[in-house]
């Protein structure tokens, strides 16, 4: 386990990936919003569970099966106190934050009438914008787009005239994936709460670079992935206040989310596996234990503000270039930005940075509704986590240098 003080270069010790050369060139990962890298820690947890304890959770008597059951739910507890909910009733497991927000769209809509209304925003993932498209379909629900400022922030004067005693539900990112930018979150909240919305918050960016409150933010649910932070892929999690889900219908049918089957009718489980039907990723959950135990074996503030100052460095670096227009300039961002290459495709300057090493992510950011807000066909993006440093944000900005030089 790592000490708590605050060094980059031991950071990088727990994650063996990050030690390789690609393209004869040292790899700078500069991709971790659409996935971070996996602490030896993790890894190591998920190998041993395989190797000493592998068995069906919560099913047999055995003992592996008791271990299994143990190590599992043991997560549900650390969960909790990571985003500090009130219960762990209110942790769901699921595939990941797309599967979080299917679900809550689903189960919700079961709620909802025609002409109800859900906000969402302009700078929405489509895992939350597609789920509730569906449901302008097969419920006749109204779907309307919180816009965004000229400086590519939400803007929270339209947010407050969309808001009325029609609106059911707002479901908004804590940080957008396409653009960093950091959404006055809990003041939203208040305000949904104010006309008796329910508040989703779609968290997958948030949880690997903020310390996350749902209590504090009083939002109504709280969806993320586990591989945005360090774990594995295919697990996320949903937290909902516990008498609400309550009030919820079961989403999937099947094993582990009833309590009594006759072919005449079936009796549902109690929180948290009401919501849980079939055999979960027991490895991932167990991983994703593994990993927030490795992050809280750090200070979390030097973490968010070593992040901070690669982001300020390359944002300041960034806008000293003439041909580079960043997005959200000077805006509060939190992991990522996003930028433009004057006559350049974005993914020209992608595979350019590939191939001196250097991984970022150039397109739609799956965001292709931002796309068109910001009137592009994409963006180069950047994004960080704890283990990169000040010389590889150097590096990028020098590669990118190199490029556009040899562009002209
Ligand atoms: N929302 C946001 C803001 C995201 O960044 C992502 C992942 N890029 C998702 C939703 C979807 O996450 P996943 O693919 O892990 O379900």
């Amino acid at each position: 386990m790592p000490n708590s003080s605050f060094c980059v270069y031991q950071i990088r010790q727990h994650f063996p990936i990050l030690n390789q050369t690609i393209n004869e060139h040292p790899l700078i990962y500069l991709d971790n919003a659409a996935t971070t890298q996996k602490p030896q820690a993790m890894v190591d947890a998920v190998a041993a569970y395989y190797l000493h304890d592998n068995a069906n959770v919560h099913r047999a008597s055995h003992h592996l099966s008791l271990r299994a059951t143990g190590a599992f739910e043991a997560v549900r507890e650390t969960v909790k106190t990571f985003i500090n909910a009130e219960s762990i009733k209110e942790i769901i497991w699921t595939k990941g934050t797309t599967e979080g927000l299917n679900l809550l769209a689903n189960v919700l809509s079961k709620g909802l009438q025609t002409g109800d209304e859900v906000i969402i925003s302009a700078l929405e993932h489509h895992a939350n914008i597609v789920p509730w498209q569906m449901l302008v379909e097969s419920h006749g629900i109204v779907l309307k787009i919180i816009p965004l400022t000229a400086q590519h922030d939400l803007d929270l004067e339209a947010y407050q005239s969309l808001l009325s005693e029609k609106t059911k539900i707002v479901s908004v990112t804590h940080i957008s994936n396409a653009l960093g930018v950091i959404n006055p979150i809990k003041e939203m909240v208040r305000l949904a709460h104010q006309v008796g919305a329910q508040f989703i918050i779609d968290g997958a960016q948030a949880v690997g670079h903020q310390t996350v409150d749902v209590q504090d933010l009083d939002c109504d649910y709280y969806v993320f992935s586990a591989h945005k932070l360090f774990a594995p892929t295919g697990v996320g999690v949903l937290y909902g206040k516990q008498h609400l889900l309550e009030a919820l219908p079961p989403w999937q049918g099947g094993g582990e989310m009833i309590k009594t089957v006759s072919f005449e009718k079936s009796t549902f489980n109690q929180l948290p596996f009401k919501f849980e039907a079939g055999t979960p990723n027991i490895s991932g959950v167990i991983g994703l234990g593994a990993a927030i135990d490795f992050l809280r074996a750090f200070n979390r503030q030097d973490l968010i503000d070593h992040e901070q100052s690669l982001l300020t460095y390359t944002e300041k670096a960034l806008s000293e270039i003439p041909a580079i227009s960043v997005f959200n300039p000077g805006g509060i961002k939190s992991g990522a930005l996003s930028f433009a290459v004057q006559g350049e495709h974005p993914s020209d300057i992608a595979m350019l940075l590939d191939a001196q090493g250097i991984a970022v992510r150039s397109g739609a950011h799956c965001a292709m509704p931002l796309m068109a807000e910001l009137n592009c066909i994409g963006t180069v993006r950047v994004s960080f986590s704890m283990y990169n440093t000040l010389e590889e944000a150097e590096r990028f900005i020098e590669a990118l240098g190199k490029i556009l030089e040899m562009l002209k």
